[in-house]
């Protein structure tokens, strides 16, 4: 690792940074990158996987053994600056990956990760995926809490973004959202506050999903999801 720079150092670096071309931008960060020099040799890394457009290396602190890391090899900080063919090219490859660690390692699952922005947990500024072989309670903690929000904040985002999934997308097709059970015959859209928690009528769902699955019911995990991926991994074979 450098020196830590001055305060003055990064205080001129910070205009130099802030005054440059998206080029320039995109050259500078190369340079800091240390993914960008796994990928061009000068620093040492694992390959267990390289093409023409990425590289696959061990994670030097893995969660669990055998902890991958795929990475594009052109700099991109984010997965939204990515061209799509690149984007493609990743989960392709990602999901062999994890198909691949089912049978080889064993893992019971695969947690395929991806931190987008700092917000996100992302600590290198070059885009990439996270591939983890799990066994069940290895107590990786990469589950989502459940948090409480106002009811007006969700419907806000949802409002938002589908909005915008609306115009990306070009769908124009209304998407049935779940309403909150009718209370009163008749009131303005606006005060819906009441509607706490909804509760998914799921139940009717499940029976699709399992159509599929063998016959031998789960050998080890009795996880509350129940859907084993010891059956799934069996029949990749
Ligand atoms: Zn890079």
């Amino acid at each position: 690792m450098p020196e830590q720079p001055s305060p003055e150092q990064m205080q001129a670096l910070q205009e130099k940074v802030k005054n440059m071309s998206p080029e320039e931008l995109k050259e500078f960060q190369k340079k800091q990158c240390i993914f960008c020099k796994i990928v061009a040799g000068d620093i040492n890394s694992k390959k267990v996987y390289e093409d023409e457009k990425c590289t696959a290396i061990l994670d030097i602190n893995p969660a669990n053994p055998g902890h991958i890391l795929l990475i594009p090899k052109e700099h991109f900080p984010l997965m939204p600056l990515m061209p799509n063919d690149l984007v493609d090219h990743l989960f392709l490859v990602a999901k062999e990956i994890s198909r691949v660690m089912l049978t080889a390692v064993s893992a019971d699952g695969v947690s395929i990760f991806v931190a987008n922005g700092s917000a996100a947990g992302q600590r290198a500024q070059h885009f990439m995926i996270h591939i983890i072989p799990r066994k069940t309670g290895d107590k990786i903690k990469l589950d989502i809490p459940v948090k409480e929000h106002p009811q007006e904040d969700i419907d806000n985002a949802v409002e938002k973004i589908q909005e915008k999934i609306d115009s990306v997308f070009k769908t124009k097709k209304k998407i049935v959202r779940k309403k909150p059970e009718k209370k009163k015959t008749s009131g303005k859209k606006g005060k819906k506050k009441t509607s706490k928690k909804k509760k998914p009528r799921s139940s009717s769902k499940k029976p699709k999903k399992k159509k599929t699955k063998k016959k031998s019911t789960k050998k080890k995990s009795k996880e509350e999801s129940g859907v084993s991926l010891d059956d799934i991994a069996d029949i990749i074979g």
